[in-house]
């Protein structure tokens, strides 16, 4: 039963995102470097996963890595993402996924700036960006 559930949770998913969202996030697949929308983007928001919307990015923690691909020196809340040990490509890495729904984001380098050392090397096809409210806008 549970299956069936999941096949249409699937096929749901497939026809919402892009053929490159889902291979990313479902495939653990990777934007080629320098193509994602969000690699040279600095406006002021929140990222959020492109599958089930949980935040994990602030754009308070993103940098130019000069890698090709968005970076960030931390994540909202560590409760929000998955590391796991990656050793495809004979390389070891650590995988990062999205806690609430696994999809696949990027993985964490610990060549990053300080405080945190961290360079979250995150797929722009795995997130969605949301801009900050903009409470001072209405006081004109
Ligand atoms: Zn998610």
């Amino acid at each position: 039963m549970s299956e069936d559930m999941d096949d249409i949770k699937k096929n749901e998913l497939k026809n919402r995102l892009t053929s490159l969202q889902w291979h990313v996030t479902q495939e653990k697949g990777t934007e080629r470097p320098f193509t994602g929308c969000y690699n040279k983007f600095y406006e002021k928001g929140t990222y959020t996963c492109i599958v089930c919307d949980q935040e994990l990015f602030s754009s308070e923690t993103k940098y130019d890595s000069g890698c090709g691909w968005p970076a960030f020196n931390e994540v909202l809340d560590q409760g929000k993402i998955k590391l796991t040990k990656d050793t495809s490509n004979d390389m070891v890495r650590t995988e990062v996924t999205c806690s609430k729904c696994g999809g696949h984001l990027g993985h964490v380098f610990n060549d990053g700036p300080k405080p945190t050392r961290k360079r979250f090397c995150i797929n722009s096809a795995s997130i969605a960006f949301h801009e900050a409210d903009k409470e001072k806008t209405s006081d004109r």
